[in-house]
């Protein structure tokens, strides 16, 4: 489904994934967790091209590719394996929810636009925003835009979908309806990989953990035995923290 082997990325001289290798197979929900710096989000945007790699080979669905040799045929295919929900949504404002949903299905997939409309509208639906759909995001809530942001990355049907922090920016208010629609999401079987501070809503909805600190893969595991039962020192410490 996804196997990831050697991943490299720096900025300047600061060494940001030092050689990640990773492995998730299809409808697993894998957590990753880490302190602040440590490389999550920008593995997130290596995976999905957002950033690109430096070194290391990449194989998402149908698409393997060496990120040293990428044609830009391959960049494409590979971008489209995936659909990434941000931590402040990255909605389009002069857009309504329901075109935020459509607008890829339309301009990538040249869906037609009724075709689009009924997916948009059966995701928006689906998470719970029924009544929302001609909103702009301005007079949405911070849970209600991210659950548009969700139902974006679902129209695309991804082979997987990547969260970075997605309840992270949101007044506690909202947290918990969005973790409830990610959590209905990951029943289905979906692929997900997400970035999280929620530890208890990791321990509940993932199947496997990472804990990254310093561009390295320092623990990987089953949730109870990372949270109840950690075996390297730097993943005590950290959860510790959090105490
Ligand atoms: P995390 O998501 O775990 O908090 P990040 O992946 O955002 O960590 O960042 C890891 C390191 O990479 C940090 O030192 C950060 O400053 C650096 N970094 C991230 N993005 C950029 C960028 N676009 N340019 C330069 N440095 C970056
Ligand atoms: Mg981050």
């Amino acid at each position: 489904m996804i196997t990831v082997t050697n991943l490299k990325k720096r900025f300047g001289e600061n060494i940001v994934l030092n050689g990640i290798d990773l492995h998730v197979n299809r409808g697993d929900v894998l957590a990753i967790i880490g302190p602040s710096g440590s490389g999550k989000s920008t593995l997130l945007r290596c995976l999905n091209l957002l950033e690109m790699p430096d070194e290391g080979i990449i194989e998402i669905g149908e698409t393997k590719v060496d990120v040293t040799k990428m044609s830009r045929k391959e960049t494409h295919l590979l971008r489209q394996e995936t659909a990434m929900v941000f931590q402040n949504y990255n909605l389009f404002k002069n857009k309504t929810a329901l075109q935020n949903v459509t607008e890829s299905l339309i301009v990538a997939k040249k869906m037609d636009k009724q075709e689009a409309e009924r997916i948009g509208k059966e995701l928006l639906v689906k998470v719970g925003l029924k009544d929302k759909i001609h909103q702009y995001p301005a007079t949405l809530s911070g849970g209600q835009q991210q659950r548009v942001g969700i139902a974006r990355a679902l129209a695309v049907n991804p082979h997987a979908i990547l969260f970075d922090e997605p309840t992270s920016a949101l007044d506690p208010e909202w947290v918990s309806e969005v973790l409830q629609v990610i959590k209905n999401i990951a029943e289905q079987n979906t692929t997900m990989i997400i970035v999280t501070h929620e530890m208890k809503f990791a321990e509940e909805v993932a199947n496997r953990v990472i804990f990254m600190a310093d561009g390295n893969i320092v623990e990987e595991n089953e949730p109870k035995e990372i949270f109840h039962n950690p075996k390297n020192q730097r993943t005590k410490q950290f959860l510790k923290t959090l105490e």
